[in-house]
């Protein structure tokens, strides 16, 4: 008997075909199934949808159904739950559920054919037998038995708050081996924000377990090849993969077994992807584990403001908080937390890049043999040249954006759209030879420094060593792993870095770190940019002193220079407190409407003119507001306005604010809305691309 069959294909991401579509089958094809169907003239992958599913449309209603070319067979139905979450996922952050499923799958299932398939899966090695754990492990802290405790004993979701240096790591391996204990099925999701940042992670969860056998344990992220990427997704989905240890894209990863989640730095922005559908990994993991029953921890030294704010005490009559909050205030042996020290740039001569009380106690550091860090969130020699006789600067032709003048290469290269041209010799505008520097980036810092302490020797006698890593010295594969190898080598002596260098990385014999800049976010117009700042001071301050015998000698010292040492920001830093600075902050949002106590969306558009991106937005807002879903209140349409970055490759850029106290009626105008835009845009032909960005990070 011939039966109609619901088919996710791969639908262009604001389409009108954004539900399945119908197909026939002269067999029956369980949801949740990978099938090639004929889509237009092309042979593609599908998946089988639920049959309720309320938009099936019929791809030409008066034509005879076409039918399912294939079942990809030795390949389990994905399941109910994952099939949910992709469905709750795609409509929250309002894209195509075909196109959302489609990119969640990896790329290479796309293209291969049955015949490869079937290779495919006959060359798959069996899983390796598991034996018992032989590691030798230390004794937990007090505080970790305690947080371990409570993680056996309540559900979640869970946000462990932990200094750094608390052994938060150790909780999620701990945590991970009791649940992998316990059954003998399951499966562990470990998430982290940037894998190839942290190497020494997933050499430590392979140790720790390698008793489950060499293809338990799988990485998933965007730099592997398209064939490592297949083989992570299906040991994962066939669960001979028990630990997937992955970047946000492995949130959408299928688990059938998955038992626990863990969002290791919580707080970091890589959680949320900039392009296509802008989700959330972090939320979607605490969606996740409630849809599927597995336990969620998220953790940080540094929570998010709205992780930190879902995880407060209960208030009776109050709605109950969503999180447990569990706490590790105490560093692992006791190492103590880094002293503060501020320079005063206000009374330092005029252009100093490096001060001298810094100076001098990086040498005393140095001449003690420890290692010093630098952080500087700016790459490159210097963010502009400038011609003091005409006024000419670097600007990029073709973006809102100055070009960074590199020493090492003397290209003058434009961050944002790549355009790179060798540094004139005279000002381009009047010819003048003496073009000068204006501010300075990662380059020269490892420039100067090295000039300042050329007469530092190391203890055989040898000259010290300043390196540099930034998002320049680490083009190259493996390049990091190998410069971050050095520095925990020793072999390098001061590390000059961007935030790249402040997150994660368990440096032992560091003792000094120093930010030479940081005011520029003090001021911002970004609403985020304070608590943004205070994570990666705190975060940086946590790289120093954590090797105990080390700190005992004497206490390890985070260093700031600014313009503004009385700043908030900077007195919870010297008290390491981040529950009075989260207490703060939360206060100010509260009064003025902000995340977390509102709900926010963006719309954005790019055309070759401001005014056309305006024009279509402005026109969305009056459309948007016309045809308000009657339920929704309270919410409000902020006027198109351009970009911070308002051009970029010759494409310019606006964006609309869209704000409600309630997410449900955001969501719901959002979707009535979406559907409008779609037809609106054709009216807009000069908008070149338009997006929903809900819950942005920037605004
Ligand atoms: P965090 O993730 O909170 O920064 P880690 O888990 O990386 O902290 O722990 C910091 C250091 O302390 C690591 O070198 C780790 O091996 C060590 N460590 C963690 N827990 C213990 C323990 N219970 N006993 C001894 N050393 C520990
Ligand atoms: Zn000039
Ligand atoms: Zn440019």
């Amino acid at each position: 008997m011939r039966r109609e069959i619901s088919v996710l294909v791969p639908t262009p991401a604001y389409s009108r075909l954004s539900g399945p579509l119908t197909y026939e089958s002269e067999v029956d094809v369980p949801p949740g199934s990978l099938v090639r169907v004929p889509l237009g003239k092309r042979d593609t992958l599908g998946l089988v949808w639920p049959a309720n599913a309320p938009s099936s449309t019929h791809p030409a209603s008066n034509h005879a159904l076409k039918a399912i070319h294939s079942v990809l067979h030795g390949i389990p139905p994905l399941s109910t739950h994952w099939l949910k979450l992709i469905e709750f996922a795609a409509g929250y952050y309002q894209r195509s559920t075909g196109e959302f499923a489609m990119a969640c799958l990896p790329p290479s299932l796309r293209d291969l054919t049955m015949l490869q398939w079937e290779r495919k899966l006959a060359r798959r090695q069996p899983a390796t037998p598991a034996s018992q754990p032989t590691l030798q492990l230390p004794p937990l802290t007090p505080e970790q038995t305690q947080v371990l405790a409570s993680l056996a004993q309540h559900p979640g979701p869970f946000l462990l708050h932990g200094n750094t240096g608390s052994g938060k790591t150790e909780v999620y391996l701990r945590r991970a081996a009791m649940v992998l204990e316990e059954t003998p099925q399951a499966q562990v999701l470990l998430l982290v924000p940037e894998i190839n940042l942290t190497p020494q992670l997933e050499a430590r969860v392979r140790q720790r377990f390698a008793h489950l056998g060499d293809t338990a344990i799988v990485a998933m992220h965007s730099a592997m090849t398209p064939a490592q990427r297949l083989n992570s997704w299906l040991a994962a989905h066939l669960g001979t993969a028990r630990i997937v240890l992955g970047t946000r894209l492995a949130v959408l990863a299928s688990m059938p077994q998955l038992q626990l989640i863990v969002v290791d730095e919580e707080h970091d922005p890589s959680y949320k992807q900039q392009e296509g559908a802008r989700y959330s990994a972090r939320d979607l993991a605490v969606y996740r584990g409630q849809l599927e029953g597995a336990q969620v921890l998220l953790g940080s030294a540094t929570p998010s403001l709205e992780s930190w704010h879902h995880s407060r005490e209960a208030v009776s009559g109050q709605a109950a908080p969503r999180y447990q909050r569990l706490s590790m205030p105490s560093r692992v042996g006791d190492s103590a937390l880094p002293v503060l020290r501020r320079v005063d740039m206000n009374n330092q001569p005029r252009k100093t890049l490096i001060s001298a009380p810094l100076l001098s106690a990086m040498r005393e550091r140095l001449g003690r043999q420890e290692q010093v860090l630098v952080l500087l969130n700016r790459r490159g020699y210097a963010p502009v040249l400038h011609c003091g006789a005409c006024g000419w600067k670097s600007e990029c032709p073709h973006c809102s954006a100055f070009r960074v003048f590199h020493k090492g290469d003397r290209t003058l290269r434009c961050h944002h759209c790549s355009l790179t041209q060798a540094v004139p010799r005279a000002c381009p505008a009047c010819g003048n030879q003496d073009i000068a520097v204006l501010g300075h980036g990662t380059e020269k810092v490892e420039e100067v420094l090295a000039e300042m302490l050329a007469d530092v020797k190391r203890s055989d006698g040898s000259p010290l060593r300043v390196a540099r890593i930034d998002a320049d010295s680490t083009r190259l594969k493996g390049e990091l792993v190998k410069q971050l190898a050095q520095v925990h080598d020793g072999e390098v002596d001061v590390l000059v870095g961007t935030q790249m260098v402040a997150k994660g990385h368990d440096f032992r014999r560091v003792s000094l770190v120093a930010a030479l800049n940081p005011d520029g976010a003090l001021f911002s117009a970004d609403f985020r940019a304070p608590e943004r700042l205070f994570a990666l001071l705190l975060q940086a301050a946590g790289r120093a002193g954590r090797d105990a015998q080390l700190g005992a000698a004497q206490a390890c010292e985070m260093w700031v220079q600014t313009f503004h040492p009385t700043h908030p920001v900077f007195e919870f830093l010297k008290r390491h407190d981040f529950a009075g600075f989260a207490a703060q902050q939360l206060q100010e949002r509260k009064q003025a409407g902000l995340p977390p106590f509102s709900f926010q969306a963006l719309l954005r558009a790019e055309a070759r003119s401001q005014a056309a991106a305006q024009d279509f937005l402005n026109a969305a807002k009056a459309l948007g507001e016309a045809r308000l879903p009657a339920q929704v209140t309270g919410l409000f349409v902020y006027p198109a306005v351009p970009m911070s970055m308002q051009r970029v490759a010759n494409v310019e850029r606006a964006q609309m604010l869209v704000e409600s106290h309630s997410r449900k009626h955001l969501q719901q105008f959002l979707t009535a809305w979406q559907e409008n835009l779609q037809a609106l845009r054709a009216q807009h032909k000069a908008v070149l691309r338009w997006a929903i960005d809900v819950d942005p990070l920037a605004i």
